[in-house]
């Protein structure tokens, strides 16, 4: 026999919080499932100046662990484990994790996103040594070092002037002419001594022998070819939404955005997607937040729907 929630979350981001948040206060027996750590993105990303309510910065880990406590405070049960299958018995979600079957007449998806990767030799090879997708994480590793920063949005300038609180010297490698940055953190950039950029400019390459010893650069227009010594490479250029366990459910695509209505409910009944891993998603912490809030409240109404039915007997 299945293990019977209301309703089943996939993922542990701010988006999948703040949905378990309004079912729990609901009464809606809820769990989440969380391959890695709770907070997903969050736990990676040291400054957030731009969530609602918090006038001072807040870090990831901060942010986490006080919207988990809110949750749990009104039940959420959170279960490590790795979402692999989704399947349909009717109005029936059979989920399958790496550790058991559970069913659920509502699922929320809120798997969010994995970091972009450049795709370049060497970026593999030295993933752990000298590579890496999170300044939070890894920053204090490098004291005193020199970097590269990948990049040209939000995450990698932010992620640059962090990084700055250890290392000798940053220098954001970006493809285009200027950043897609805020402004207020531009200003911050250009401000820091410690910050150099080179635009027009891609890696081709990240070399050494035990770790990170430089990276390979082309200039986009004149094609000429440099190498840059460096102790760590940050890499900042996107993300990939997680879909591979919904197989071809809703995705035609590995790697797809999921579509919604505005409701936020998927082209499946009774199933739904919120934060990163939805197509159309401004991929924000408070817009997660937004569209877990709308797909709990509308959860809560095809459940009491499918309960006037006489669907769902629990
Ligand atoms: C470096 C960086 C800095 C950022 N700074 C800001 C900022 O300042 N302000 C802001 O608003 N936004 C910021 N963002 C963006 C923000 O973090 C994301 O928009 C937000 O985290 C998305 O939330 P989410 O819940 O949709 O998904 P995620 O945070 O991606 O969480 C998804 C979770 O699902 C889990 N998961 C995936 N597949 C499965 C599976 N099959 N089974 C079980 N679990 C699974 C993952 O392990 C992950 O924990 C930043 C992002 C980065 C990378």
């Amino acid at each position: 026999m299945n293990k019977y929630y209301d309703v089943i979350i996939v993922g542990g981001g701010p988006a999948a919080l703040s949905a378990a948040i309004y079912t729990c206060r609901a009464l809606l027996k809820t769990v989440i499932f969380e391959k890695k750590y709770l907070g997903g993105q969050l736990t990676g990303t040291e400054l957030i100046e731009n969530y609602p309510g918090f006038p001072e910065v807040i870090s990831g880990v901060d942010l986490t662990q006080r919207m988990e406590a809110q949750a749990k405070r009104f039940g959420l049960e959170i279960r490590y484990e790795e979402v692999l299958k989704i399947q349909l018995e009717g109005d029936l979600k059979i989920v399958t994790t790496d550790s058991d079957t559970y069913a659920s007449y509502v699922v929320i998806l809120a798997s969010g996103a994995d970091p972009q990767k450049l795709g370049v030799s060497g970026e593999e090879e030295f993933y752990g040594k000298g590579v890496s997708y999170c300044a939070t994480c890894d920053g204090a590793f490098y004291r005193g070092k020199n970097v590269v920063v990948v990049g040209g949005g939000d995450s990698a300038v932010t992620e640059a002037i962090f990084l700055t609180k250890f290392v000798r010297s940053v220098q954001i490698i970006h493809r285009r002419s200027e950043f897609k940055a805020a402004k207020i953190y531009l200003d911050e950039l250009y401000k820091n001594l410690k910050i150099k950029t080179l635009f027009h400019t891609v890696i081709e390459g990240i070399f050494g022998k035990e770790k990170v010893e430089g990276v390979v650069t082309q200039n986009i227009l004149t094609k000429e070819k440099k190498d840059i010594p460096c102790d760590g490479v940050f890499i900042f250029v996107g993300s990939t939404p997680n879909t591979n366990f919904l197989g071809n459910l809703l995705c035609v695509d590995a790697g797809c955005h999921i579509e919604t209505d505005i409701h936020m409910e998927t082209a499946i009944k009774g199933m739904y997607a919120i934060g990163d891993v939805r197509k159309g998603s401004y991929r924000q912490i408070a817009t997660g937040v937004g569209e877990g809030v709308t797909a709990a409240i509308a959860a809560e109404h095809k459940l009491a729907e499918l309960k006037a039915l006489g669907k769902v007997k629990k």
